[in-house]
């Protein structure tokens, strides 16, 4: 199957052939015709699977097919609106769309917050034919009167899962008010709970319907291993394996931003370059983070769910759970962060007594038994001697996942409550040419 059968033109093949693809990825060779032909699709794929190709091939074919009238005031008119979740992922998309559309003579532009709006606005004073963009900063394009999106042709969601999970269904539907009601919707998820159905069936027209969300799981380009390692251990065998095994770059996710921070510092302290990146650092910060991590300057990062979703690093190598997600999807989008593009990554977890029943339900997702391995040296207690687990409180944002995290990894002066202490920590350690750090105490 080659680009040019699925009805491509020559400019857009060339600029595929540039990108290096030479053929269409499954998502791609369903996505590709179904919206040339002009309807509307619901898509199951999730970031990893090309999904932007497989939107934004065909987009930028149709957009190039006929020719926009300017707007009432002499403009050229926004053609084509791509709504992701977060920063990251719109600066990423439009990336991808921009070079897709090497050829194309058609302009894309990124628009979020935490940078300033001034340049924003002042690209919008050109031709701009593709927005990406995040809801929020949007919006505040629209209350400015910067953006008219009156004339947008064709609507993607990008993420449509996350964004509904991030709160972002008023802004949607406030953004959807602005354009006119005649237009291409197409809807990518990689889950579809009631409230994914019910945004689909309001949204979208007579939707064709293709699906390939569970390409990541079943992978067999990411090979997923699982540590079994108490709680307070973590960290120094986090930091065992990276040295141990030369990792040059690892993606590790923890649970809470305070979480990431702590952990972040602590590898550094270890020795190994590392940064942490989530909703509260600044866009500057994110994006300087993840650029040195791209350019292999920065060895370890940092990063929670939201921050790290839909991150594109090619050829990474190594994704690592420092602690489990409380969704068994989200450990799917995680691991799907390596193991792209038929490039071989390893997804690595660590698992601690309380996280027992979280992997259960992600082995009934993925539809695979996990082995958990055991590193001499690092060997949790039997279940019978683990602490009891602390109930995390009711609400997500505050005690559960943080209560959780102050007790992990490092706090050496409580230990763990069956009061091993340090006993057969660093003798027991094994023998590597770098011996693993076991100062509990951070
Ligand atoms: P996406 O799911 O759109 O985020 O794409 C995941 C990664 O796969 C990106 O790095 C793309 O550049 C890459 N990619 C997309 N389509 C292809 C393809 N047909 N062949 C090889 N790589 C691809």
């Amino acid at each position: 199957m080659s680009f040019a059968s699925l009805g491509l033109n020559a400019q857009l093949v060339q600029a595929i052939n540039e990108c290096g693809y030479t053929e269409p990825t499954p998502i791609q060779t369903q996505a590709i015709p179904l919206v040339l032909a002009g309807g509307d699709l619901l898509a199951g794929a999730q970031t990893g699977t090309g999904k932007t190709a497989g939107f934004g091939l065909p987009m930028l074919q149709r957009l190039s097919e006929t020719q926009a009238k300017p707007l009432a005031n002499g403009r050229a008119p926004v053609r084509a609106l791509i709504l992701t979740p977060t920063r990251e992922l719109a600066a990423q998309v439009e990336e991808n769309i921009r070079a897709y559309a090497k050829y194309s003579g058609l302009r894309t532009l990124a628009m979020f917050g935490g940078v300033s709006i001034n340049p924003q606005m002042k690209a919008l004073g050109g031709k701009i034919d593709i927005v990406v963009a995040t809801p929020g900063r949007l919006l505040d394009h629209v209350s400015q009167r910067s953006i008219d999106l009156s004339r947008v042709e064709m609507l993607v969601l990008d993420e449509a899962d996350r964004m509904l999970d991030m709160g972002f269904i008023r802004d949607i539907q406030r953004i959807i008010a602005k354009m006119p009601p005649k237009r291409q919707n197409l809807l990518f998820s990689a889950t579809f709970s009631n409230e994914i159905k019910k945004l689909a069936e309001t949204l979208l027209t007579n939707p064709e319907h293709i699906e390939v969300a569970t390409r990541n799981a079943t992978a067999d380009t990411i090979a997923q291993r699982f540590y079994g390692v108490d709680k307070n251990q973590k960290r120094a065998l986090l930091s065992y394996l990276i040295g141990h095994h030369n990792w040059r770059q690892v993606l590790v996710f923890t649970r809470t931003k305070h979480g990431a921070n702590r952990l972040a510092m602590q590898l550094d302290k270890d020795g190994l370059p590392a940064m942490a990146i989530h909703g509260d650092k600044s866009q500057g910060a994110r994006t300087r983070a993840l650029s040195q991590f791209k350019e292999g300057k920065l060895r370890v990062l940092v990063a929670t769910d939201i921050a790290a979703r839909g991150i594109d690093i090619s050829e990474l190598p190594h994704v690592v759970n420092y602690e489990l997600p409380h969704v068994a999807e989200d450990y799917v989008h995680r691991i799907g962060r390596t193991g792209r593009a038929g490039v071989k990554g390893e997804a690595i977890s660590l698992i601690c007594f309380e996280e027992k029943p979280l992997l259960k339900a992600i082995e009934k997702l993925i539809k695979q038994t996990a082995e958990l391995e055991i590193l001499p040296g690092y060997e949790p207690l039997p279940d019978s001697e683990q602490p009891p687990i602390e109930k995390p409180a009711p609400n997500r944002g505050r005690g559960g996942a943080s209560a959780g995290n102050s007790r992990g990894g490092q706090n050496a002066g409580r230990g763990n409550a069956g009061g091993r202490g340090n006993s057969g920590s660093t003798n027991k350690a094994p023998r590597s040419a770098k011996p693993p750090r076991r100062h509990d105490n951070g």
